[in-house]
């Protein structure tokens, strides 16, 4: 692929820093209820539902299913301590690219598991990306690391598999894109190994938004090749 005619970007850990504050209220909120959830763990389920995270959480560090009451109460501890937290900026030149790409005919989507209630005026208002470029978890049954909501875009979009690309920054994520068939490049802005995201299948591996920034911009082809998931 020369250049692709749409990039779909994930939106926590990719368009936002928004990560850390994840991180912090899942770690406090699983500690009020006896959990010791490691940082990292945050950054391997990111993605999934917050059901999901919570019930491995208590298979894997209470060697017990958890209840519908401890899933709300873990999870509205979680949502009361986020609200507590700073508002994510934006990564450094995130603005800047999606209006290059634009202006060069590349479409910019967003592909996020995310049922904030101001996202679409967010991503208008920050990236100029309208309604129709946006799959939040309102539109999807399944969810990453299930393919459902990268194939959603790339329906939506009309463009052969071969025409897109993913940038994401989770292991689950990179997964979903993956089995949707795409070609993917990682941004690692958390704390896990690139190890761990090139296992889950990302075609290239990228460090920060600046290095995401001048990957997109340059001339070099995509070796779509490689991309047999
Ligand atoms: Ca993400």
């Amino acid at each position: 692929m020369e250049k692709p005619k749409a990039v779909f970007f994930d939106m926590d850990g990719v368009l936002y820093d928004s990560m850390k504050n994840h991180v912090s209220t899942w770690v406090e909120s699983f500690r009020k209820f006896g959990v010791n959830f490691p940082p990292e763990e945050a950054y391997m389920n990111e993605g999934r539902t917050g059901k999901g995270t919570i019930s491995n959480a208590f298979r894997k560090y209470l060697n017990k299913e958890a209840t519908e009451t401890d899933i709300a109460n873990v999870y509205n501890e979680k949502t009361r301590l986020m609200a507590k937290m700073p508002k994510p900026v934006i990564f450094p030149v995130m603005q800047k690219l999606l209006k290059e790409l634009e202006s060069r005919d590349i479409q910019c989507w967003v592909v996020t598991g995310s049922k904030q209630p101001t996202l679409l005026e967010k991503l208008k208002k920050d990236f100029g990306i309208i309604p129709y470029r946006i799959v939040s978890g309102h539109n999807v049954k399944k969810g990453k690391p299930d393919p459902e909501p990268y194939l959603i875009a790339l329906n939506r979009s009309g463009f052969d598999k071969e025409e897109c690309m993913v940038v994401e920054n989770a292991p689950l994520g990179i997964r979903s894109a993956k089995c949707a068939g795409l070609y993917v490049i990682a941004v690692n802005t958390g704390i896990l190994n690139d190890n761990i995201l090139i296992d889950s299948g990302a075609d290239e591996l990228v460090h920060d938004s600046k290095e995401l920034s001048e990957r997109l911009l340059s001339n070099t082809s995509y070796d779509i090749g490689k991309n047999k998931s």
